[in-house]
Order: structure tokens, then sequence, then C-alpha cells
């Protein structure tokens, strides 16, 4: 068997390794340096095309339960990560010219792995694995379009910040449909005073905000603004868009409140809820300031922060099956951000799952593993609004029983679950040979 991989970046780089060492040929395309993409500045393979960290490495996060899961796996692209690490404290973070290095050289080392310096127009023939990133080129991505549909690829992300459900105040929120005071809710309603209101949509206008790049510029048009670009439009516009209080009763007291913020469940577990209408381009310490004034958020855990950028990726859910393989056409497989898993280490474990799963692997790692997770994520998420997300423990099925000792301690113990359940996945695993 041969296989083509579209894209020599994260995602890309680890496929070609793993299906590499398991035996198999691979032709590796990459546009650059030829073509370059508006972000990426080098031609080397698996460039870090912003920050130069990986996120946490503490496993009772998630990214650094991922990061852990991938070592144990024999993950390439982790283990050059480790090699070049520079101090960060509890993060990885990496020396980013080092790191593609060392990508280079192992892929150079790999006989099974040619290397073709070209932009790929057309899906390939025979067995491939699309992993063109967030970035994808434009002839690819008609490409895509073209064999998956019109409305099946979108071009950038509207995330809202999702909190944890523990930590909102009850006293302060309500669960109610828009005009619906009987049955079972689907909101989570945070009632404003005007007071609060203003205070709030004050602090928006003023809140330091990521500087947007000129390729992102298309992504504001109305319909899909920013939260703080809404306020800066006037004072009133959010209690006339997002926050409207129409319909809202609160309970308690019996009367409309001024504004209102909504939260829709994320996760069928209903651990995480996310903020409806709040995609946002304030920086990360700014929307955990703002969004904790917010009336029954006073001491949110955020699961996720929002954000808006250019990101290439397809509606997944509805597109791909279990194995990340095109349900209309199975020989092609996507992998990496393109399918809607956000950040670094989600792509590279994207990509180590593309490579075992175009390799033959049977049995699917265990949904409650951080692997589990980014594989199921962009196949089995229910959703009209599929937006991509990073790994986080609202992607996770819940604890078993209740853990004593608070977020942190519930946190250990998933990543105890999860690193058993992997140990169990590995120890079953026949006929592959993980580093
Ligand atoms: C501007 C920006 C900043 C980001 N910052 C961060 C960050 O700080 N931290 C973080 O965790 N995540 C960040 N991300 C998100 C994401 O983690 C990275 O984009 C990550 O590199 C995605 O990995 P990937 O393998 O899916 O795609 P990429 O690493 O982008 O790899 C895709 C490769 O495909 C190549 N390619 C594209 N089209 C073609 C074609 N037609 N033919 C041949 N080759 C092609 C590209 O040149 C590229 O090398 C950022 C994304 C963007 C767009």
């Amino acid at each position: 068997m041969k296989v083509t991989v579209v894209g020599a970046g994260l995602a890309g780089c680890e496929a070609a390794l793993q299906l590499a060492v398991l035996g198999i040929e691979v032709d590796l395309y990459e546009m650059r340096p030829a073509k370059m993409t508006p972000a990426h500045t080098t031609g080397l393979p698996a460039e870090l095309v912003c920050s130069n960290s990986l996120r946490s490495d503490l496993p009772h996060n998630a990214p650094g339960l991922l990061k852990e899961e991938l070592r144990r796996c024999g993950s390439f692209l982790m283990k050059a990560a480790d090699n070049c690490r520079v101090p960060a404290g509890g993060a990885l973070a990496v020396d980013r010219d080092k790191f593609s290095r060392a990508v280079q050289e192992k892929l150079n080392n790999q006989r099974l792995i040619t290397m073709k310096e070209e932009e790929v127009t057309e899906i390939p023939q025979g067995k491939v694995i699309i992993a063109a990133g967030p970035l994808a080129s434009g002839s690819l991505a008609d490409s895509i379009s073209e064999l998956t549909g019109s409305g099946s690829l979108y071009f950038y992300d509207a995330i809202a910040p999702v909190v944890d459900f523990e930590s909102i105040n009850m006293d302060r929120a309500f669960f109610q449909n828009r005009y619906e005071t009987d049955g079972d809710a689907d909101y989570l309603n945070c009632p404003f005073t005007e007071e609060e209101y203003y205070n709030f949509v004050r602090e928006l206008k003023l809140g330091n905000r990521v500087s947007t790049r000129d390729f992102e510029k298309e992504i504001h048009f109305q319909g899909c603004m920013p939260v703080e670009a809404i306020a800066d439009s006037g004072d009133m516009s959010l209690a006339f868009g997002p926050m409207k209080p129409v319909g809202l009763i609160d309970p308690r007291t019996g009367i409309r409140s001024f504004a209102v913020v909504q939260l829709r469940m994320e996760n069928k577990a209903g651990t995480a809820w996310n903020l409806v209408g709040f995609q946002t381009k304030l920086t990360y310490p700014e929307q955990k300031r703002i969004f904790r004034m917010i009336p029954g958020l006073e001491k949110a855990e955020f699961i996720r922060l929002g954000s808006m950028h250019r990101n290439t990726f397809i509606n997944s859910p509805a597109l791909l099956d279990c194995r990340m393989r095109l349900r209309t056409d199975e020989r092609i497989m996507f992998a990496g951000q393109i399918t809607g898993v956000e950040g670094y280490i989600e792509s590279i474990a994207s990509g180590f799952l593309a490579g075992l799963l175009m390799a033959g692997l049977q049995v699917l790692p265990p949904a409650d593993t951080a692997l589990g997770a980014i594989l199921r994520y962009p196949t089995e998420t229910v959703t009209d609004d599929y937006q991509p997300s990073n790994i986080n423990y609202g992607l996770f099925p819940p604890p078993a029983k209740k853990t004593r000792g608070g977020r942190r301690a519930r946190r250990e113990a998933q990543a105890e679950r999860a690193l058993n359940s992997l140990g169990n996945w590995l120890a079953g695993l026949s006929g592959f040979s993980f580093q």
C-alpha cells in the first residue's frame, strides 16, 4: 500500500512517520516554500506558526494529559518537542526552529517517505490523508468543497467561551427557554440589572483585544461579529442582540431582566456550557476578567476561551465516519486542524490517529482517553453549528463517581482513568509496533 499525505504540517508529518514505521510507503506533499500560507514563514516541516508553546504539561490539564498519552504511544513529534524543550514553567515550550529541523531529520531518515515539494490542487487518487491545515491553499479548498458539497467547508471559526457547569452560581442563573416557562429548558440564563449591564458593556469596550491580521478581516461581517465589536456599535446593541431579554422571566423575581446572557449545553453530559453569541477577540486574561462580571459567572471556570480567526475546516461530524474517513469515499481521510480539532498538540494527536487508522488499526482508543476525545470530537459531535475545539475535559465522559476534593481532584481522577484505559488499549493492540 502507498499513501499520499497532503501537508507536511504537524498532523501530516506525524501521520507520515507513523505510516512509515509500520512499513507503509508515503508520498508527503508540501507546497512551501514555493507557495507560502499567510502565516508560515519558512519552508520547514511542522512549523509552529504562532506561539512556541504546546500549552500545559501537567496531566490534570487536558492538554498535559494528551501529551502524556502521545508520549506513551510513541508519537514522533511529541518526542521531538520534548527534545527541543525550552524553560516555560508548567508548560511545554520548544525552540521552534530546532523542533522543525528535528522533524525534518526524522522524515529524511525514513526511506519509505518521499517528500514532494509541490502544491496539491486536486484530491489525489488512491489512499490519501488530507492534512492541509487551517490555511489550506485555495485550489485544494475548492476541490474539497466540490467533493463534499456546498456548505461543508468553513473558512473561519467563531468560538464562544465554554464554562464548567459546577462553577456557575445557580443562585443567580436560571434554566428557561425563551417564551417557555414550563418543561425542560435547554438554556441557562444569566440576568442583568440595568447597572450591571452598562458596567459590563463599558468593560467590553475597554477590554484588550487580539489584533486582527489582514487575512482575518473578512470574517468580521455582520452576523458574526465579536461581542466587543457589537458593544462598540452602541451601548444598547447587545441588549437588542445576543443579550436580548425578551421571553425570559426570572422565576425568582417574576420580572424580565434588563439583559440576559444565555448559555447552551456544550456536551451530552451537561458539564460544559457555552455563552451563546459570545465569539470574541478579547485577549484570554481579559475574557476571564470581563466575563466573570456576568451575574452567575463570578467564579466561572473556563473550559475553553473564545476566539475568532481564519480557519479552514470541514463539517466533520456530517462528513467523516468514526475512522476519520469521508463517508462517501473511504479512501480519503482527513487529519489535523482541517477536521476541527484546534491547536498544535491536538493536530499532532489527530495525525497520529490518522496514521494508525490508515495502516489498519481496528480497535479505537477508548472514549475516556484524550486520544479518544480527539478522535470522537470531530466524528461524533451532534450539532448544527460545528466549531473547532481544543482538547478539554468537557469532551470526556464525566467521572463515574463523584470525587471529593474539588475540580483539581476530579481532573486528576479523570487523568488517572485515562492513562489506565490507554494502558489497557495499548496492551490489547497487536500487529502495531509502538516506539
Ligand atoms: C495564524 C494561526 C495561529 C495559530 N496559533 C496557534 C498557537 O499559538 N497555538 C496552537 O496550539 N495552535 C495555533 N494555531 C492552530 C493550529 O494548531 C495550527 O494551525 C497547527 O499548525 C495545525 O496543524 P495542521 O497539521 O492541521 O496544519 P499545518 O501545521 O498548518 O500544516 C498544514 C500544511 O499543509 C500545507 N498545505 C496547505 N495546502 C496545501 C496544498 N494544497 N498542497 C500541499 N501542501 C499544502 C501547509 O503549507 C502546511 O505546511 C494557529 C493557527 C493559525 C492559522
